[in-house]
């Protein structure tokens, strides 16, 4: 990774203090995995640590910030 990593239970970047995950980091898991099916299989990995560190937090909006908006700023550039 790139340094961009999240601290818990803020659930912010521990190099640019965005909410996890950050710009950058999504950035470096595009580069990483592609554009298909890894780069999802990736977010939902960032999902489950998400959803583990904060047990509390809504599904839907762990959901929404660790896979789908992701993958929507990945859509954006086409
Ligand atoms: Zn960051």
């Amino acid at each position: 990774m790139t340094g961009h990593e999240p601290t818990w239970p803020t659930g912010t970047c521990i190099a640019c203090g965005q909410l996890w995950p950050c710009e950058p980091a999504v950035a470096a898991l595009i580069e990483e995995f592609g554009d298909g099916l890894p780069l999802a299989a990736a977010l939902w990995c960032l999902f489950d640590e998400a959803a583990q560190a904060l047990p509390l937090a809504s599904f839907l909006a762990l959901y929404e910030r660790c896979v789908r908006q992701p993958l929507r700023a990945r859509g954006a550039g086409e």
